[in-house]
């Protein structure tokens, strides 16, 4: 009766192999999240005056510690 040499654990011998994701998956997130950081954007740096989309100024004042944290000119 011959015995393997069996590994204990399988993690114990196993490389690790890379998980391979297609480009084609990530894509339309990666658009997604990139539209959405453009809206963020717009909304924490340009929002105000001439060029907002919701008149008065709630959105202007609840971004207002990330405008001037990420340095945008305001007063
Ligand atoms: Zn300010």
């Amino acid at each position: 009766m011959a015995t393997a040499a069996v590994p204990t654990s399988p993690a114990a011998s196993a490389e690790p192999v890379p998980v391979r994701i297609p480009v084609r998956e990530v894509l339309p997130w990666a658009l997604f999240m990139g539209v959405l950081a453009l809206f963020m954007i717009y909304f924490v740096g340009a929002e105000q005056g001439a060029t907002a989309m919701f008149s008065g100024t709630g959105v202007h004042e609840f971004v207002h510690d990330g405008r001037h944290l990420l340095a945008f000119p305001c007063h």
